[in-house]
């Protein structure tokens, strides 16, 4: 009989669920766009649906289903599985577990999203079984995902693993949560759109201008085209962007003393070839020489999939 997974990794921009059996082998997936401005009872719906659609297409038999995981932006209480002030859903307060739970009648497992991808990474990844492990995202926003000592750390409530809102320059650009400075401010996808629109405003960044379609606003990906042909302005933004994920990065290793530190998230895998060595050199100059030893930082073997990955690993841990 096939033991299989049903994967749900909810997220503000778009909706990914997948089938995997127990050994990580994904058997489809379907993407979606989250309903904009939609309120969470109808984001609700549309997950149970997706769910159903995928058990009716893979013709999955109730006996084998292993379990069901549900991935969320943060922040997410633990062990309640509430949805508290999300800035990427516009939730104030969702009690995901218990209205997926209801509305499907079974066992749920829901995750912080950055939490099910450093499970995958520890599950299923390049350094699987390494028992202190970091996974930082760098997408439109930056989040990430402690193992240590072999177990997910979520801290006291659930909270943990907050790096996007590690302050990395006092005084700077404001963040959406409010304070200044913080690594999402400054690194993100968004945090460059935003000082792209800013420049362009100045009459400045017309190398990254050429790179974009006309009418649209230049984002991380001409950015990365524009460097690559060596325009300067585009590199020197780069190397900031490059400087503060350091400095975010090298803190978290003087603090944690990792074994690995695993880079994923689509501005990241998008742009490795400009990013990761410089943020490889800035970290390894900026950290204790015991903490460098056997260090390993690179960027994650399972892309976009590494949320569904670890949907499966929540649910194979749970149940062991
Ligand atoms: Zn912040």
């Amino acid at each position: 009989m096939r033991e299989l997974v049903v994967g749900v990794d909810l997220g503000g921009t778009k909706i990914l669920a997948g089938i995997a059996d127990s050994n990580g082998n994904i058997l489809g997936k379907k993407r979606i766009l989250t309903p904009v401005g939609a309120d969470p009872d109808h984001v609700l719906d549309v997950i149970v649906d997706y769910i159903t659609e995928l058990l009716r297409v893979y013709q999955v038999q109730k006996e084998e289903i292993r379990g069901v995981a549900v991935a969320t932006p943060g922040p997410l209480s633990f062990p309640e599985g509430v949805v508290r002030n999300s800035p990427n859903l516009g939730w104030q307060r969702v009690n995901l577990k218990q209205e997926l739970i209801r509305r499907t009648g079974r066992p749920i497992i829901v995750e912080k999203d950055t939490n099910m991808a450093v499970l995958g990474e520890y599950y299923f990844g390049r350094q699987r079984g390494c028992g202190d492990l970091l996974y930082i995202t760098v997408s439109t926003g930056v989040g990430g995902g402690v193992v240590c000592a072999g177990e997910l750390y979520r801290g006291h409530a659930g909270g943990a693993g907050e790096i996007g809102h590690m302050v990395v320059e006092a005084g700077g650009v404001t963040c959406n949560c409010g304070r200044q400075g913080c690594l999402e401010a400054l690194a993100s996808g968004n945090a460059i759109a935003r000082r792209l629109d800013e420049m362009v405003k100045q009459g400045q960044g017309q190398g990254i201008l050429t790179c974009t379609t006309p009418g649209e606003h230049p984002g991380p990906r001409e950015l990365g085209m524009a460097a690559r042909q060596g325009d300067k302005e585009a590199r020197l933004l780069l190397s900031q962007v490059t400087d503060y994920l350091g400095i975010g990065i090298a803190n978290l290793v003087n603090i944690f003393n990792p074994q690995a530190i695993i880079l994923g998230g689509g501005m990241m895998l998008g742009l490795k070839d400009l990013l990761l060595e410089p943020v490889q050199n800035y970290v390894y100059e900026h950290i204790f020489s015991l903490n460098r030893d056997n260090l390993v930082v690179e960027c994650t073997s399972l892309g976009d999939d590494i949320v569904l990955y670890g949907c499966v690993a929540a649910v194979m841990r749970e149940r062991v």
